[in-house]
């Protein structure tokens, strides 16, 4: 098995859900007292989430490749950034690295398009559902078409990121206004909706969608699995 090398605490709690579906996984595969070989860098999240806010992504940068760096000497064999944000950092990340990085978006697509699906609606941090380093990735790469939700309701989606699910927490009200959000761009054409947050699977499920979810976090974490496990 290789080593996976997580850059992490992007929020911890999604980072909690990436360690628990890595050993599950590899537990699954290989039998009950298996587990997952891993090193984790886990940033303190109050320090990068104002760099992100004062649009610090040189700060960032600087961060992202010393983690990664750090995880390699640590003897991290493939390398993964939990969170879908900060792959705006990625290919900084990647050129640093003498190990693969296993980009979030790639796995992501490849199971939308398996499912055969086209036309896919992205919930994200602002800065995922609107900056083209994620959403020119998924058009360019794979061939999909990306729709994100309207200003109001990129804000609400937003907030409820930052204020409440990389605190742990959940509320009902917040669900309600993820599935009327689903729901619209069900409306405007979406096939699928990409849940482009790692916190997002916290608050809402499959059923809560009219169309089938694609779940960043678990479809990087099980592609990550097959990577440590191949050959
Ligand atoms: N975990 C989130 C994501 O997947 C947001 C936190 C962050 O900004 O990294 O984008």
């Amino acid at each position: 098995m290789r080593t996976s090398g997580l850059i992490g605490g992007m929020s911890w709690e999604s980072t909690a859900e990436y360690y628990r579906i890595l050993n599950q996984g590899v537990r699954n595969r290989l039998g009950p007292t298996a587990s997952a070989r891993c090193v984790l860098w886990s940033f303190n999240f109050a320090e990068i989430e104002d760099l992100q806010h004062r649009g610090d992504w040189d700060g960032l940068t600087t961060r992202m490749v010393d983690a990664a760096q750090r995880l390699e000497a640590c003897g991290a064999e493939l390398l993964l950034i939990c969170t879908n944000t900060m792959h705006r950092m990625a290919p900084a990340v990647e050129a640093a690295l003498r190990v693969p990085l296993l980009h979030i978006a790639n796995p992501t697509a490849e199971r939308i398009k398996a499912a055969g699906f086209r036309k896919v609606g992205l919930l994200g941090t602002a800065f995922t559902m609107e900056h083209a380093f994620y959403r020119g990735r998924l058009a360019e790469r794979h061939s999909l078409d990306v729709l994100v939700p309207n200003p109001d309701d990129r804000a609400v989606i937003h907030r409820i990121i930052y204020a409440e699910l990389v605190s742990g927490t959940v509320l009902p009200a917040s669900r309600e206004a993820y599935r009327a959000i689903m729901a619209r761009l069900v409306e405007d054409g979406a096939e699928a909706i990409i849940l482009g947050c790692t916190e997002i699977m916290l608050l809402v499920q499959a059923a809560d969608s009219p169309v089938p979810l694609f779940d960043t976090t678990a479809l990087h974490a099980e592609a990550a699995i097959e990577m440590a496990l191949a050959g």
